[in-house]
């Protein structure tokens, strides 16, 4: 029987686990962290994101995810109303991440609370994004929920420095805000977020009639990378975001970790070469990381709202998310 090791027991890392198990590996879980935990994350779960819960054995209907139907794109002089393509929904990552891992432990993958390492033997990488200072501006995230109206839209409101903020529904009739913005205009508030968003007139407006549940998390800095990472030594597999980090507006990252993480699973217990799973997680990744460092490049220079004009936003909804294989 193979032995797989798995670090980080996030999204990819748990979907991996269940995955190497279901191919009859012995799975090692390596998770550094305390679970359940809060994680700064938009938690807006894509179409397809259930499906691949599904595949998993996770029972997310007893999460009672929020659903979502509908888009508001707002720019500094323009703003939109749309429906998504199709359904999505928003489910708290303490509540997926934990049901996530119960999963993978049910499934017989072994959890180790501790730091693990990739040593002999394959072993997937999904220890999340990898945050080395860049040089230039840095961008930070921060992300509370809120009591309030509920509203069974994606709010993403975009500000002309390439900052934005969205505002979506989760579980249990509760509003998650998650947003990021450059370390310059942050510190100019001494990075209290409150007095960062009272300075967004469309933001106050919309947080008016919400109460703040608990102190704002954050994180950073954020680093879009525009190539896969690979590991040369192909029993490594990296998945989900330690192989590609895209921009989080595209509400998209959960998604790909599954997807990648299930791959990566089943060619580790497999003993799979890394090459061949490189080349499909590429073909899967390439087009949303192209779409989302255009349309960044479009918020940083002002032209988002004309670009949204020419190209509806249902067709960059699709664009910037993985197509999903046929079948895992
Ligand atoms: C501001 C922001 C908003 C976002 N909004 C959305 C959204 O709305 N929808 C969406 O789909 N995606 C969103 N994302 C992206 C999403 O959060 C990520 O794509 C997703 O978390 C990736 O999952 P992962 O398993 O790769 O990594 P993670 O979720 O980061 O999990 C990695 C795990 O590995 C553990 N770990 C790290 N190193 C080690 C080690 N050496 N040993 C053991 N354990 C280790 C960590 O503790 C962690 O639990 C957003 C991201 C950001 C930053």
């Amino acid at each position: 029987m193979a032995r797989v090791r798995v670090i980080g027991a996030g999204p990819a890392g748990t979907a991996a686990a269940i995955a190497a198990v279901s191919e009859g590996a012995a799975v090692d879980l390596f998770e550094k962290s305390r679970f359940p935990r809060h994680k700064v994350c938009g938690e807006f779960l894509s179409p397809g994101a259930l499906g691949l819960l599904e595949t998993l054995g996770v029972d997310w209907r007893a999460l009672q995810p929020a659903t979502i139907r509908g888009l508001r794109l707002c720019f500094p002089r323009r703003e939109s109303h749309g429906r998504l393509p199709e359904t999505a929904f928003g489910l708290s990552r303490y509540a997926l991440d934990a049901a996530l891992l119960q999963r993978a432990i049910g499934a017989g993958a072994t959890l180790i609370r501790q730091p693990g390492e990739a040593a002999g033997g394959p072993a997937v990488i999904a220890t999340g994004r990898h945050s080395a200072a860049t040089k230039g501006r840095r961008l930070f995230a921060f992300k509370a929920h809120f009591q309030g109206p509920p509203s069974d839209t994606m709010e993403l409101f975009f500000e002309r420095d390439g900052a934005y903020v969205g505002v979506n529904a989760i579980e249990a009739g509760r509003t998650n805000v998650c947003g990021l913005a450059g370390e310059d205009v942050l510190s100019a508030h001494g990075f209290e977020i409150d007095s960062y968003l009272h300075s967004l007139p469309r933001v106050k407006d919309r947080l008016s009639a919400c109460k703040r549940e608990w102190n704002w998390i954050r994180t950073g800095p954020l680093v879009f990378e525009s190539r896969l990472k690979y590991s040369t030594d192909f029993s490594k597999y990296y998945a989900g975001d330690s192989l590609s980090f895209i921009d989080p507006f595209t509400g998209s990252g959960i998604l790909s970790a599954l997807c990648t993480g299930i791959l990566a699973g089943k060619a580790a217990a497999r003993g799979n070469s890394g090459e061949e799973y490189y080349r499909t997680c590429n073909k899967l990744l390439a087009q949303p990381k192209a779409v989302a460092a255009m349309f960044r490049l479009s918020i940083e220079c002002g032209a988002a709202a004309y670009l949204e004009r020419f190209i509806p936003n249902r067709i960059l909804f699709r664009w910037s998310r993985p197509q999903l294989p046929l079948s895992f």
